[in-house]
């Protein structure tokens, strides 16, 4: 005997693997060069050298015992310090290491919080397009997800959506900026006017609403566009981090949950998300790359690739006529799939061997996603067939 769910979500691929085999497939077939695969959101570009340097430096001169032992739960100290200076430098935001947990990448973390929120009847709102894994978690920590629809065509918030759902009940407010999959960075006038909402709400239902900032992006920016510190705008913030994308590192599992001193009933937040994360088996986050953390965390990504990727593919595309929002962060352009339905354009694709998602999983129905951490060339070879698929 075991448990259906479980099962079921075990024994089905995601729709963006599924995509992804099927590439694998196709190349060994028709040859590498003719599949142009925009499917999963695995790093193009290689972590910083500064990540090698430190992993030399942990070996070369570590107690090798403590490089692979057991940290506290929450992390090593050096390595939260680390990632407070960080913060405090770059954002001014009185961070304490001590409100720093560390965890093995965005997933578990987004898992552990929602697990520490779940009360009774406990309601999520997710800002739609959305990454699908939230409603995995969401479902096994019992809170009930609600779906603020798309604010289409720029996929900013819209308020007045998100005021009508939240009720008594709502325990969180979730958003991801820059987003995945639109590429959208939320404007710091976007989240000064949820943050305003949400203090009024908060006080008319006699709790806090949290919001949960889901961050693996946040260093991916383009042109100079601001990814604000949100717990700065709003202090009763969840941020989950991960150095999956920031340091191309999505492999080692790192990354860590901050919870402001000035939130609401901080410690007992803390606490609970402690313990949730207990609950959900975590002992500590991987302890190397802890170490390569506490070396590591004031480095940046160097978006060169991906900018050039993103251009070549914005331009090329809206040149041709396809509408996409302002691909300003991430490394995703989400387009509005031509004849509106995008679950048939993709199909339609896929007799290419052009490889697109459709939004529906994301909660965004019309839309396709393209994932541009790919070779360059290749966006080169694919922009005749995107082409052709507008022919009649
Ligand atoms: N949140 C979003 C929006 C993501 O796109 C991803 C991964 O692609 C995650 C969370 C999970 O990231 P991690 O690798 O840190 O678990």
């Amino acid at each position: 005997m075991v448990n259906e769910t479980a099962y079921a979500l075990g024994s089905n691929r995601s729709c963006i693997r599924e995509l992804f085999e099927y590439g694998r497939r196709r190349a060994a077939i028709v040859g590498e060069e003719n599949v142009y695969d925009y499917s999963l959101g695995n790093p193009s570009i290689p972590a910083p050298p500064a990540v090698a340097q430190a992993i030399g430096d942990i070996l070369a001169h570590m107690d090798p015992v403590q490089i692979h032992g057991y940290t506290s739960a929450a992390g090593d100290e050096s390595a939260r310090r680390a990632i407070a200076d960080d913060l405090n430098r770059r954002f001014d935001a009185h961070v304490r290491w001590e409100k720093l947990f560390l965890g093995a990448g965005a997933a578990p973390e987004l898992a552990a919080v929602f697990h520490a929120l779940a009360v009774p009847g406990g309601e999520l709102l997710v800002v739609a397009p959305y990454f699908p894994e939230y409603r995995v978690f969401a479902d096994a920590a019992g809170l009930k997800m609600q779906v603020v629809a798309p604010d289409v065509p720029d996929f900013q918030i819209r308020i007045p959506v998100v005021a009508e759902l939240l009720t008594p009940n709502t325990v969180g407010v979730l958003v991801n900026s820059p987003n995945n999959p639109s590429g959208v960075v939320y404007t710091r006038q976007t989240l000064q006017a949820l943050a305003q909402l949400l203090q009024e709400k908060s006080r008319e239902f006699g709790h806090p609403i949290y919001l949960i900032a889901d961050e693996p992006y946040r260093e991916l920016t383009y042109g100079g566009v601001e990814a604000p510190f949100i717990p700065l705008i709003y202090p009763d913030t969840v941020v989950c981090y991960s150095y999956s994308k920031s340091l191309s590192l999505p492999g080692e599992r790192i990354g860590y949950i901050y919870v402001p001193e000035e939130a609401t009933d901080s410690d007992t937040l803390y606490a609970a998300i402690a313990g949730a994360a207990r609950s959900c088996g975590h002992v500590c986050a991987p302890s190397l790359w802890q170490h390569v953390i506490a070396r590591c965390a004031g480095e940046r990504p160097d978006l060169a690739q991906y900018d050039r990727n993103r251009r070549a593919l914005y331009d090329g595309l809206t040149a041709m006529g396809y509408e996409t929002a302002r691909p300003d962060g991430a490394f995703y352009l989400f387009v509005k799939a031509p004849g509106g339905d995008a679950v048939a354009f993709s199909e339609k694709a896929k007799q290419r061997d052009l490889l697109l998602v459709p939004g529906d999983d994301f909660g965004c129905p019309g839309y396709f996603r393209i994932c541009y951490c790919v070779k360059y060339e290749m966006i080169l070879r694919s922009l005749p067939v995107f082409r052709a698929l507008l022919e009649p």
